[in-house]
């Protein structure tokens, strides 16, 4: 039998339930018709990149040079296009960035990766709280550390304070968050990372090292909170930005993301340096060229949001009128309400009868829930509105 990495084999063979969820409807779809079939299970953008992406790649395939457009570009993105990004970020948030703070990347999930394997050290733990991407347990474990999930606080999401409190030690190499949240849609308050902040620079100062803080932000504009959302940087000097533009524009196949260093990060020079040897040794080499200059020319626009606020309106709004339990979703594409009863994975298996898809919430640390993806037509989320009232009339809601 092949020699082979058994953490690999086991990666590679493990389906993960939100998959499991995704190919049971789409099993489904092909015995009962896919308009019998009503799937919330993935988070694959539903609302088109808005009509200038199209438009920009035209102009970029009819203007420039082949050669020179799907070349390779340096490492770290091209020069002129870190600075736009740059720039629009300092339009939008008031900052200072420059090129050289930006670091191109093949998504959100290779931005992660390149700041986990650029900090990662034996022994090193990172924290983030419950609950969180499934993938993080992955990414951190290939940088060789350890993740930490800090119990949820069901009534709102937000930071439970005394548990990540217990959950710090001098291991901690950085905190991973994560807002607006995938699976909650709960955007964290100015409050929540304000205080985050300030303890981190306590315990950085108790320790006698930086404890990093990850922002993982996919979903940042994708956002229907009355405040605009903290810009995590300004509560904590050394936060990382991990970005993409997978749900922003709509364009999670074309693998287009960035990873922010402010200069305010201590040791900014070894930590830029160390996230681009990350990508080195990663295999990245460059991200998506074409992809680079569509971003730089489309920064921050967005596909139209205002689909996915009405089937959040929609949605949420008829849940809880039938009884449900679900914490303020202000974002993302995400609901996860309370399961009527403890065990999520036996609530999603009676959705399955009804040809009604969701995800357990133990897939992302936090039993007793369940994610509904409502980055869907609107059609279908009238459509389903029986099949969650049946269940809520199972189990005597
Ligand atoms: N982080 C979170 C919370 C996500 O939900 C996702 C994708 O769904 C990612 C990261 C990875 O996104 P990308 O497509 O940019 O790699």
């Amino acid at each position: 039998m092949a020699r082979l990495s058994q953490r690999m084999v086991a990666l590679g063979t493990a389906r993960s339930e939100i998959r499991e969820a995704f190919a049971f409807a789409q099993a489904r779809a092909a015995v009962v018709g896919p308009e019998n079939v009503d799937d919330f299970s993935i988070g694959n953008p539903s609302v088109p990149a808005p009509p200038s992406v199209a438009e920009t790649i035209h102009r970029l395939v009819d203007e420039i040079d082949p050669v020179a457009l799907h070349g390779y570009t340096p490492a770290q993105g091209a020069p002129d296009v870190r600075q736009a990004l740059a720039e629009d970020l300092n339009g939008r948030f008031g900052t200072s960035y420059d090129k050289d703070c930006l670091y191109l990347t093949v998504g959100a999930a290779a931005s992660l990766c390149c700041c986990l394997s650029a900090m990662g050290c034996e022994g090193d733990e990172f924290i983030t709280f419950a609950p969180y991407f499934p993938e993080y347990k992955v990414f951190v474990e290939s940088a060789g550390g350890k993740l930490i999930a800090v119990p949820a606080d069901i009534e709102d999401f937000q930071i439970d304070f005394a548990a990540f409190e217990q959950a710090l030690s001098p291991n901690t190499k950085a905190v991973i968050i994560n807002t607006p949240n995938n699976p909650t849609g709960v955007v964290y308050s100015r409050k929540t990372v304000e205080k985050l902040g300030r303890m981190l620079e306590d315990k950085s100062r108790e320790y006698g090292h930086t404890i990093y803080l990850i922002s993982d932000e996919p979903y940042r504009e994708i956002s229907y909170a009355d405040e605009p959302l903290p810009w995590v940087p300004s509560y904590y000097a050394n936060t990382l930005i991990c970005y993409s533009y997978s749900k922003s524009l709509s364009l999670p196949g074309q693998r287009i993301g960035y990873v922010l260093v402010p200069r305010t990060v201590e040791d900014f020079d070894l930590v830029y340096a160390a996230i681009a040897g990350a990508g080195r040794a990663l295999g990245y080499v460059c991200a998506p060229a074409l992809f680079q200059l569509v971003a730089a020319r489309c920064a921050g626009q967005t596909a139209d949001i205002s689909i996915y606020k009405k089937n959040r309106d929609v949605l949420l709004n008829a849940l809880r009128e039938m009884g449900y339990t679900c914490a303020q979703p202000d974002g993302a594409f995400y609901l996860f309400p309370r399961t009527p009863e403890p065990d999520a994975k036996a609530f999603c298996e009676k959705a399955k009868a009804y040809d009604l898809v969701l995800v357990p919430g133990d897939s992302f640390g936090c039993p007793g829930h369940v994610r509904i993806s409502y980055c869907v037509p609107t059609e279908q989320i009238l459509r389903a509105l029986p099949k969650f009232r049946k269940l809520a009339d199972d189990y005597g809601l």
